[in-house]
């Protein structure tokens, strides 16, 4: 009995120790669990962009070498100002899902012929091109905000184009179940049967982009209305929201406007225009007239 009670009180300090030890795991383990956890909500806590399929194709105006565009007294030049708020609409506009594309590379002391940045977009097919200028008047005293349009839009483009493989090609016919289409030089063709849901038709017509354009420029007017540092440039809408034969506008096949920020002659207005608070108010204010553009087409 002696034995067995000795051996009774042997067994109990290592089963205390078994337990003691389990009882160490499972509190290291349960603080694991809560410090994976808690990475993985404060993780879906930061704001996570939800991509969407629409590009939009930021054209800053002028560049740093030859054209640098309107010239302020203090050595400010237009690209400098153009560069910075396409900068931050650029930085905007990816946080909210769209894919940015440029016709002159921000920042950089790339050089951009108007007729190289039209090729760029007529190659990449964006959904709405923003280009960004400032403005300069004879008369200091003008300032504000205007919004360009062109109803001169090229009809080269005219026709029926087809959606095939993440690329836009111009459609020559449909025969014997197969759709012709023209990439670059050469003339190729799909089965329609086969790639039913792979491929996608649609028209493109001048008047369609103009009415569009229109369409970008007017949910742009409402948007940069609300900023506090620069007005619409006329209190008529019919005065800030204007069409002007543009080369860009009217050669490029795509929804497009042109944004002037503001009158860098204007000493007041300038030294708005040159404050990065600012700018990151106007690039806001631009994603928010595009956002509510593409709201009401329900592409977002
Ligand atoms: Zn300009």
């Amino acid at each position: 009995m002696a034995k067995k009670r000795r051996r009774k009180y042997r067994v109990k300090p290592r089963f205390f120790i078994i337990i003691a030890v389990l009882l160490i795991a499972m509190i290291l383990f349960v603080k694991l669990v809560i410090s994976v956890v808690g990475g993985l909500m404060e993780k879906e806590s930061t704001p996570s962009v939800t991509p969407n399929n629409l590009v939009i194709a930021i054209d800053s105006g002028h560049d740093s070498q030859a054209d640098k565009g309107a010239v302020a007294p203090g050595g400010i030049n237009e690209f400098m100002l153009n560069d910075a708020v396409c900068k931050a609409l650029k930085e905007e506009l990816l946080n909210r899902g769209y894919t940015v594309i440029e016709t002159r590379k921000l920042g950089s002391s790339e050089q951009k012929s108007l007729n190289e940045r039209v090729r760029i977009l007529n190659e990449s097919w964006p959904d709405l091109l923003i280009s960004i200028h400032h403005n300069a008047n004879e008369d200091a005293s003008v300032k504000g905000f205007t919004i360009i349009y062109n109803d001169k839009k090229t009809d080269a483009y005219d026709g029926q184009y087809v959606k095939y493989n993440s690329g836009v090609y111009k459609m020559i016919k449909e025969e014997n179940g197969r759709l012709f289409y023209q990439d670059g030089t050469k003339e190729k063709s799909f089965d329609l049967e086969k790639n039913a849901s792979k491929f996608q038709i649609f028209d493109l017509t001048s008047v369609g982009l103009v009415a569009e354009s229109k369409a970008v420029a007017d949910n742009l007017y409402a948007s940069m209305s609300t900023l506090e540092f620069v007005k619409p440039l006329s209190e008529k809408k019919e005065n800030t929201v204007i069409n002007q034969n543009l080369q860009i506008l009217r050669q490029a096949h795509v929804v497009g406007v042109m944004v002037e920020c503001g009158f860098m002659t204007n000493e007041a207005e300038l030294e708005q225009l040159n404050n990065a608070d600012n700018q990151k108010a106007t690039a806001k204010a631009i994603a928010d007239g595009i956002d509510a553009y593409f709201k009401a087409k329900e592409k977002i």
